[in-house]
C-alpha cells in the first residue's frame, strides 16, 4: 500500500525555532519610531512582551530555544501530519508529487495557535494579566483566546466588523473560551470613534482592529497587545511547521522543488518556507517559494516596497514592507485572514531579493481549487488555504503539460468547517471576483508617499 501520511513522534517536536534574520542575504531594514529612529526592545516592550520584543529584533541567533512549557502545549496537537495528496494528483492527472502539511488538525483549526502559545507564555512569565488583539475571520482570535485561558490571562479581541457579522461562530468560539469580543471599528476607542466619524458604515479591516487593540493595550495598566501575523517573532514561532515538514519529507524520500503557502501577513508562509529556504542560501538547494495572495488584496504582486504603518490609524511603528497603503480597503472576500494591506519586513526583503515569488488568485479560482481538493482528499480547507491550493494546482498542471515530475509541498493553514456559508455561496454560484483598478492602488500609494517621508 502506498504511504499517505508521514507522522513524527511527540519527542520530535522541534526544540528550537529557526530565525531566518540571522542568515538571510540582506537583513531586513529596521522598523522606525515616529522620530525616525530604529525601534528598540524597550520601545516595543510598551506594547508587546519583552520576550517577543527581543525575538523581534534578534538578527544574530539562527536558532532560538522553544521554552519547555511551550513545547508541552505544542504536544497537545503537534507534530502535525505531512500528507501525500494522491487523491489530488489523480484528480489533476499530474505527474507531480503533491504533499501538504496539515496545520488544520488542532482543535482551533489553524496554524495560529503555534504563535499564540509562546506569546501568552511570555506574558505570564512577565506578570502581564491582560491581552488585547485583533482578528479578521476569527482564527487568530480563537487561538489567542484559548492560549490566554491556558495561561490565566484575560483576553479582549477586536474582530473586523464584517467578519463579526459574517462568521458568528468564530465569535462564539472566542466567547466560549472566555474572551471579550468587540466588532471593529467600535465606539470603545478614540481610533474607532475617529474612523466611524469619517465613515459611519466602515465595515472594518485588520487595520482598524489593530488600531483599536493597540490603543486599548497602551492605555490599560498591565495590559499588552499581541499580533497574529506580520511581525518577525510570529514568523519565528511558525517555523515549527517547516522544521517538522523537512524531517517528514526526508521520511518520504523527497525534497520539495516548490514550496507554496497562502499569504495574509506572511506567518504561515514563513513557517513552511524559511526552514527550507536556508538550504537555498547555502547554495545546496534551489527550491522555488511561492506566496499566494488574493487578487483583491495584492500587496506582493501589485503593491510597493515602502515604509508604512501596520494599522489604519498610524499607531504602529513604521514598517518597511510591500504595501498597498494602510488606507487600502480590501473588498469583503471570504478569506478574511488575507485581507491585510501589507507584508512582514522579512518576507518583504526576501521578495525584493528575489528569494520568493508571489502570485495572485481570484476568489472563484480559489474556491474551485478548494472544492476540488475537498472532493479528492476529504478535507474542507479554509478559504485562505484555498489560495495555496489554487497555486499548487497551477504548478501541478504545468507539470502535466511538460511531463516534469516535480515535488510540490504546500501548507494547509486551516480547515473551513466554520466557513461553510462561504462554500454555500460558492456552490450557489453567488461568489464574485471584484478586480481592483490600478488607479485605486496608485491613489493609495500616493497618499503614503505624501504622508511618509522615509
Ligand atoms: C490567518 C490565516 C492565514 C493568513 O495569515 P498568515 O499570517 O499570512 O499566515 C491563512 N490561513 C489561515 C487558516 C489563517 O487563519
Amino acid at each position: 500500500m502506498k504511504q499517505k501520511r508521514f507522522i513524527l513522534q511527540e519527542s520530535e517536536i522541534p526544540k528550537q525555532w529557526y530565525n531566518i534574520q540571522a542568515e538571510m542575504p540582506n537583513k531586513p531594514m529596521p522598523m522606525l519610531a515616529p522620530n525616525g529612529q530604529p525601534v528598540t526592545v524597550d520601545d516595543l516592550c510598551h506594547v508587546f512582551s519583552r520576550g517577543a520584543s527581543e525575538q523581534e529584533l534578534n538578527t544574530t541567533d539562527a536558532w532560538i530555544d522553544i521554552p519547555e512549557e511551550v513545547r508541552q502545549f505544542y504536544a497537545y496537537y503537534r507534530c502535525t501530519p505531512l500528507v501525500r495528496a494522491y487523491g489530488l494528483e489523480e484528480a489533476l492527472g499530474t505527474p507531480a508529487h503533491i504533499y501538504f502539511k496539515n496545520e488544520s488538525v488542532n482543535p482551533l483549526g489553524s496554524h495560529k495557535i503555534n504563535s499564540a502559545l509562546p506569546q501568552m507564555y511570555f506574558f505570564k512569565k512577565e506578570g502581564i494579566t491582560n491581552v488585547t488583539t485583533e482578528t479578521g475571520a476569527g482564527q487568530w482570535g480563537a487561538a489567542l483566546s484559548y492560549a490566554a485561558k491556558l495561561f490565566g490571562i484575560e483576553a479582549a479581541v477586536y474582530q473586523v466588523k464584517i467578519s463579526y457579522e459574517q462568521k458568528p461562530y468564530r465569535r462564539s468560539i472566542m466567547q466560549t473560551f472566555g474572551a471579550l469580543v468587540t466588532p471593529s471599528p467600535s465606539m470603545s476607542t478614540r481610533a474607532g470613534k475617529d474612523i466611524l466619524t469619517k465613515d459611519p458604515n466602515h465595515q472594518g479591516s485588520l487595520g482598524t482592529a489593530i488600531s483599536e487593540a493597540v490603543e486599548l493595550a497602551v492605555t490599560t495598566p498591565n495590559c499588552r497587545y499581541s499580533l497574529g501575523s506580520v511581525l518577525n517573532h510570529v514568523s519565528l514561532h511558525q517555523t515549527v511547521i517547516g522544521l517538522e515538514a523537512e524531517k517528514q519529507m526526508e521520511m518520504a524520500g523527497e525534497y520539495p522543488d516548490v514550496v507554496i503557502a497562502c499569504f495574509g501577513g506572511g506567518s504561515n508562509f514563513s513557517g513552511i518556507a524559511y526552514p527550507f529556504m536556508r538550504h537555498n542560501f547555502s547554495g545546496e538547494r534551489h527550491t522555488r517559494f511561492i506566496a499566494a495572495e488574493p487578487a483583491n488584496c495584492p500587496k506582493l504582486t501589485r503593491g510597493e516596497f515602502h515604509y508604512d504603518f501596520g494599522d489604519e490609524s498610524g499607531m504602529t511603528p513604521l514598517i518597511p514592507m510591500f504595501t498597498l497603503g494602510h488606507n487600502f480597503r480590501p473588498a469583503n472576500i471570504h478569506a478574511g485572514g488575507l485581507r491585510y494591506h501589507g507584508a512582514g519586513t522579512i518576507v518583504s526583503q526576501l521578495l525584493k531579493d528575489k528569494q520568493l515569488e508571489a502570485v495572485d488568485i481570484d476568489q472563484i479560482e480559489s474556491f474551485d481549487a478548494g472544492t476540488l481538493f475537498a472532493r479528492a482528499e476529504g478535507i474542507i480547507p479554509a478559504p485562505e488555504s484555498n489560495h495555496a491550493i489554487a497555486a499548487t494546482i497551477r504548478e501541478a498542471l504545468k507539470c502535466k503539460e511538460t511531463g516534469e515530475k516535480k515535488t510540490i509541498l504546500f501548507n494547509l493553514s486551516g480547515h473551513g468547517l466554520i466557513d461553510m456559508s462561504a462554500y454555500d455561496q460558492y456552490l450557489a454560484g453567488n461568489l464574485v471576483d471584484a478586480a481592483i483598478d490600478d488607479d485605486v492602488i496608485a491613489r493609495n500609494l500616493k497618499e503614503i508617499h505624501e504622508q511618509i517621508k522615509f
